[in-house]
């Protein structure tokens, strides 16, 4: 779609989630995705049963993960956002991104999230610790890694500060979550200044990045603006909240919509490739006393008994 998204009339009850827009603001040199989980992240929780400032956080983000991802499109590529501490309530959090699927789990003390209170700060959670994202090409095979504190107030805003300060990349980054008739919905907005000549990428810092002036402070306080529930609604499209928020803007140019799922690569025949790369006398110390070895998906919470 080019120009102005017009609001678009939606059959009573439809209910738009896993899915994500991508966006031009051509005169303000800005782009930006929406996204909505819903159905997919739901699948994710289900895996765990995680107590709810784990759920939350983990649909944060998963949230993250689809906006951050998508802005480096380039099949079977993956987008890893990894947050690890020594000594916090969350021990490691892991979200990755792929061909369209994501998949996350969180490793916590238990015994500690009693402690943290319905929606615990970022430095309750984690203590001291750190923010890597990372990108792996699958063409070159690349890899681009940044490496930040878990600092300030959201996961959101510890993403913000990656993008500033390992890319300077001036960025704004909302996030909303809710629950519709029992099932949660968590949504988000990233949108982010963009260098005048070519698209920067993630992982990759523009050579000289230009001073960002009016126009990028204009759609930077447009952007903030948006409400938590306007993203995280079902029943509001993804382009009517950009055109809510961007319908003064002489353009709103929609790149692309794309479906996300749920997905995870761990099959038995994926962990008996593997370990069939191993030495003979590594696979004879894994197995357990039936001769058979147990590998297990963080992700999925199973357990593959692999019998070589
Ligand atoms: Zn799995």
């Amino acid at each position: 779609m080019t120009g102005q998204p017009a609001p678009t009339g939606t059959p009573p009850g439809a209910r738009e989630a896993d899915r994500l827009v991508s966006f031009l603001l051509p005169h303000r040199d800005a782009r930006g995705r929406v996204v909505r989980l819903g159905p997919a992240l739901e699948q994710v929780l289900a895996a765990h049963a995680y107590p709810t400032p784990i759920r939350n956080l983990l649909a944060d983000a998963l949230v993250l993960t689809a906006l951050m991802g998508t802005l480096r499109k380039e099949e079977h590529s993956q987008f890893t956002l990894q947050a690890q501490t020594e000594g916090g309530v969350v021990e490691l959090l892991v979200c990755d991104y792929r061909d369209g699927a994501l998949r996350g789990y969180v490793r916590h003390d238990p015994s500690r999230v009693d402690d943290l209170g319905p929606s615990p700060s970022l430095s309750a959670l984690f203590g001291k610790g750190y923010l890597a994202i990372t990108f792996d090409l699958a063409t070159s095979g690349e890899r681009y890694q940044g490496v930040v504190p878990l600092e300030g107030a959201s996961l959101a805003e510890a993403c913000e500060r990656y993008f500033a300060q390992s890319e300077q990349v001036p960025t704004v980054i909302r996030l909303g979550r809710g629950m519709v008739d029992g099932h949660i919905y968590a949504g988000g907005l990233l949108v982010q200044h963009m260098p005048p000549v070519g698209e920067s990428k993630l992982g990759e810092a523009p050579q000289a990045p230009p001073e960002p002036g009016a126009d990028w402070q204009h759609v930077a306080i447009m952007s903030g603006s948006i409400r938590p529930g306007e993203l995280s609604d079902p029943a509001l499209p993804l382009t009517q909240v950009l055109w809510r928020l961007f319908h003064e803007e002489r353009e709103v140019r929609v790149l692309d919509e794309e479906a996300l799922t749920r997905g995870c690569r761990c099959t038995a025949e994926y962990y008996r490739s593997v370990l069939a790369k191993f030495p003979e006398d590594e696979r004879v110390a894994m197995r357990n006393d039936d001769g058979i070895i147990a590998v297990d998906c963080a992700f999925c919470s199973k357990i593959f008994e692999i019998d070589l």
